[in-house]
């Protein structure tokens, strides 16, 4: 019994303890920023080389009263283990729809892509709930592009294919996100209706000056082009990674040298021509 005491204080860490009651405090608090509405969608711009707007990106935002602006990658994790990112990911479908229909009614033609999480995609009645918010938004299909990952296919495959081909079908497209992080990205672009992929930002970071990057960021593209899918590069940050990626065919940007994420509002005022609507 002795010995039995020793090894579990041994074995105990502190920093466990505080890393489980932080996750559960962070649960709590996420249900209750789910009842009381505390997200907000950020638009970021996607353009050409020259700035001209051709999408944006709806990333979703925390604002919590104590905590203060919780990022993502703070809780998405969090809420996709825990099924809250079912109640979210419809939030963020709907409020993206919203969005793209105060876009049209400002006159422009600006598409919208929103990411899916891979629990959401697997819900039964996802497609239910896309067609739902569109309707609801008389909102253009075709306006609307979904970022998937490769996480999405984990499981029944052809349920996967089934769904996206649903979808494909009213004119929804699909982006395959951080593209080139996964093992699988290549075989998913000749199972699934994808349209588009995402340089992922690690290979796009530095890619005028790390030959490694420059390598497979070149492989990406020419994979692309010879599928004949869209590309945008994500994370450009200079001029130095625009001009080569402009140079070897990348037609679509989004980062930090062109624009931050923003409120929906800010993002009206700036990009629309027609903000006053
Ligand atoms: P992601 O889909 O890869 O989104 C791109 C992330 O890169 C965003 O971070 C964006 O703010 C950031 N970013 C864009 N340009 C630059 C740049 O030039 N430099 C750097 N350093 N970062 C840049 P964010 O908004 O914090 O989102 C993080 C992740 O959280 C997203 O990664 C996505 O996986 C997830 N996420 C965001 N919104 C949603 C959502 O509505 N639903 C779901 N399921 N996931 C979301
Ligand atoms: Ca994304
Ligand atoms: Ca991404
Ligand atoms: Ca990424």
């Amino acid at each position: 019994a002795k010995d039995g005491g020793r090894n579990t204080i041994r074995d105990y860490d502190p920093a466990m303890l505080v890393e489980a009651q932080a996750r559960l405090l962070l649960l709590q608090d996420l249900r209750k920023a789910v009842d009381a509405g505390e997200f907000t969608l950020f638009l970021q711009p996607q353009t050409g080389a020259d700035g001209t707007l051709v999408a944006a990106e709806a990333l979703i935002r925390w604002q919590h009263p104590q905590r203060g602006f919780v990022a993502p990658g703070a809780f998405i994790a969090e809420a996709e283990e825990s099924g809250l990112i079912l109640p979210i990911g419809d939030w963020v479908l709907m409020e993206a729809c919203h969005v793209l229909r105060r876009l049209a009614d400002a006159g422009s033609d600006c598409h919208l892509s929103v990411n899916i999480s891979p629990r959401q995609f697997r819900q039964p009645n996802f497609c239910a709930g896309v067609i739902a918010a569109l309707r609801a938004t008389r909102t253009d299909p075709r306006r609307l592009t979904l970022e998937i990952t490769e996480g999405i296919a984990v499981g029944d495959c052809a349920d996967t294919a089934a769904k996206m081909s649903e979808l494909a079908a009213l004119g929804i497209s699909f982006s395959l996100d951080d593209f080139g992080t996964g093992f699988s990205s290549l075989s998913y672009l000749k199972r699934l209706p994808v349209r588009e992929i995402k340089i992922d930002r690690s290979f796009v970071q530095d890619v005028d000056s790390n030959s490694h990057n420059a390598v497979l960021v070149e492989t990406m593209l020419s994979i692309a082009s010879r599928l004949g899918l869209k590309v945008v590069a994500e994370g450009v940050e200079t001029a130095a990674e625009r001009d080569f990626l402009e140079d070897r065919g990348c037609a679509v940007f989004q980062g930090y040298y062109f624009d931050r994420p923003m409120p929906v509002e800010d993002f009206i005022t700036k990009y629309m021509k027609n903000p006053e609507i």
